[in-house]
C-alpha cells in the first residue's frame, strides 16, 4: 500500500535518470533535553524523561507504517536530531537504526548521524553508540567559553566539549561535526576567535556555524525586549563570520553551504565530509521526518507529524500515522502539494545556499522542464547586477558578498 499515492502533485518529472537511485533520508527526531537554552525553541520538552521508553516503542511503530507506506524505498541516510537524541540509550538507538533497517531499503553505506550533547556522553556510551550503528556524531558545543555557555544555559563545559571529541575519536568515531554559535551578546571577535581555534585544534571533519537569532518565546527574547541583555550586533556578528570565512579556508575546510564546512578534499563542488543528509534538504531531495513535530517531503508532498510526544505515542498507538490531524493516510486533500512554481522556488531558495554546488542549469531544467534563466531571468539579472550573483557556464551561485545577505537574497525567489 502507498498511502501517500493517492495525494496529487503538480511537480514533473521527479524520477531518477536511468542507473540512478532516488536520494531520500530519514529523520528521527527526539523531543528529549534535560534543560532548556535559553534561545531554544525547537521541539523539545525537559519534563517527559518518563515518557522515552514509550517513544522509543511508537518510533519502531512509525517506522514500520510509513516503511511499508513507502514501499520499503531505498535510503541512504538517517540522522537522529533533537532535542538531545544522546539521551536515548545505545540500545534504544540501536533498536531505532534496526526498524529502520527493517522498513527500508538502507544502503550499507549508509551515514548515520546523532545529535549529542557533551555532557551526556562518556568513553563507554560512545563506544556503544558505535557498536549501535551510528557513524556520524555532531555535537552540541556552541563555545569554547565557561561564561558563554551559561549565559545559553548549556549543561557543559569547555572542558567536557572537547573531552566528548576525544572520547568519540577513541570509540572509533571518524566522522565528527562540532556545532559552533557566533553573534552572542557580549561575545566579542578574541572570544570567537579563541572559541574556533579551539575547535580545529581538535580537527573535527565538520562544522556548523550558526549565528544566534532571537527567537520570539525564548527567555533570550524576554530579556532583549526587556533590556535585560543587549540585542545581537549585527556588525559584529558579520566580522566574525567574515574572520571564520578566512580563517576555515586556510585551515584546509571547503565552505559548501552558507553555515557549513567539511574538510576538502580535492576541488569537487561537494567535499567528501559534507553532511548526506543534510545535502538533501538543500538540494530539495525527499526525505520522511519520524516522531514528534517530525517534517516529511514525499512524494511530492510536504507535512509535519503532530508536536507534542503525548499525542504522537496516542496516534501511533491507535495505528494511525501521526500527521498533523487529519492524518494523510486519511485525508491526503489535507495536506500540501507542492505546486509547480513552489517547486522552482524552493530549488532556488535552498539550493543558493550550497555555496560551491550553487544551482546548475541542466539539473532544473531537467528537473522543472523549462530552463532557470526562462522562469527566474530578471531576478537573476538583478542580483548579478547588485554582484550578489555568479553566473558560471553551467550554474548560478552567490559571490561571498551575498553570503551575509544570504536571507534577503534568497527571498527574492520567494
Ligand atoms: S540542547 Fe538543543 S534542543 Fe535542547 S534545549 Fe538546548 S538548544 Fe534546545
Amino acid at each position: 500500500m502507498r498511502v501517500l499515492a493517492a495525494v496529487p502533485t503538480t511537480v514533473p518529472d521527479r524520477r531518477p535518470r536511468a542507473g540512478e537511485t532516488m536520494p531520500f533520508g530519514l529523520y528521527v527526531h527526539v523531543p528529549f533535553c534535560a534543560a532548556r537554552c535559553v534561545y531554544c525553541d525547537f521541539n523539545t520538552y525537559i519534563d517527559l524523561d518518563h515518557l522515552k521508553e514509550d517513544y522509543v516503542r511508537a518510533l519502531l511503530r512509525e517506522i514500520a507504517l510509513v516503511g511499508e507506506a513507502l514501499d520499503h524505498r531505498p535510503a541512504q541516510t538517517i540522522f537522529f536530531g533533537g532535542g538531545t537524541p544522546s539521551l536515548l540509550t545505545p540500545e534504544q538507538v540501536e533498536r531505532v537504526i534496526d526498524a529502520c533497517a527493517a522498513a527500508f531499503d538502507l544502503a550499507a553505506d549508509a551515514e548515520v548521524t546523532l545529535e549529542a550533547n557533551p555532557e551526556s556522553v562518556s568513553p563507554s556510551y560512545l563506544r556503544d553508540l558505535r557498536r549501535a550503528g551510528v557513524n556520524r556524531l555532531s555535537f552540541g558545543v556552541q563555545s569554547f567559553q565557561d561564561e558563554i555557555l551559561r549565559f545559553l544555559g548549556r549543561q557543559h563545559s569547555a572542558v567536557r566539549a572537547r573531552q566528548a571529541v576525544e572520547w568519540a575519536r577513541a570509540a572509533g568515531f571518524d566522522n565528527v561535526n562540532v556545532d559552533l554559535m557566533y553573534g552572542l551578546p557580549g561575545q566579542t571577535l578574541a572570544e570567537w576567535q579563541e572559541t574556533l581555534e579551539t575547535a580545529l585544534a581538535l580537527a573535527p571533519e565538520h562544522l556548523s556555524l550558526y549565528a544566534l537569532i532571537v527567537e520570539p518565546g525564548t527567555p533570550l527574547h524576554r530579556w532583549v525586549e526587556h533590556g535585560l541583555v543587549a540585542p545581537p550586533n549585527d556588525d559584529l556578528a558579520a566580522d566574525q563570520y567574515e574572520w571564520a570565512l578566512d580563517r576555515l579556508a586556510a585551515a584546509g575546510y571547503a565552505h559548501y553551504e552558507i553555515s557549513n564546512w567539511a574538510r576538502a578534499g580535492g576541488e569537487a563542488l561537494t567535499p567528501t565530509r559534507a553532511s548526506r543528509h543534510n545535502l538533501l534538504y538543500w538540494r530539495n531531495q525527499e526525505y520522511v521526518g519520524l516522531g514528534a513535530g517530525a517534517h516529511s517531503y514525499v512524494e511530492g508532498v510536504r507535512y509535519a507529524n503532530v508536536k507534542r510526544p503525548e499525542r504522537y505515542i496516542a496516534a501511533v498507538e491507535r495505528g494511525r500515522l501521526p500527521a498533523e490531524a487529519p492524518a494523510p493516510a486519511l485525508d491526503p486533500r489535507s495536506l500540501d502539494p507542492i505546486d509547480a512554481d513552489l517547486a522552482m522556488r524552493e530549488h532556488m531558495m535552498l539550493g543558493l545556499r550550497l555555496v560551491r554546488e550553487g544551482v546548475a542549469f541542466e539539473a532544473f531544467e531537467r528537473r522543472h522542464g523549462i530552463p532557470l534563466q526562462a522562469r527566474f531571468g530578471p531576478t537573476l539579472d538583478r542580483l548579478d547586477e547588485a554582484g550578489l550573483l555568479e553566473r558560471l557556464p553551467d550554474r548560478v551561485r552567490l559571490t561571498r558578498q551575498a553570503y551575509l545577505l544570504a536571507n534577503q537574497v534568497l527571498m527574492e525567489f520567494l
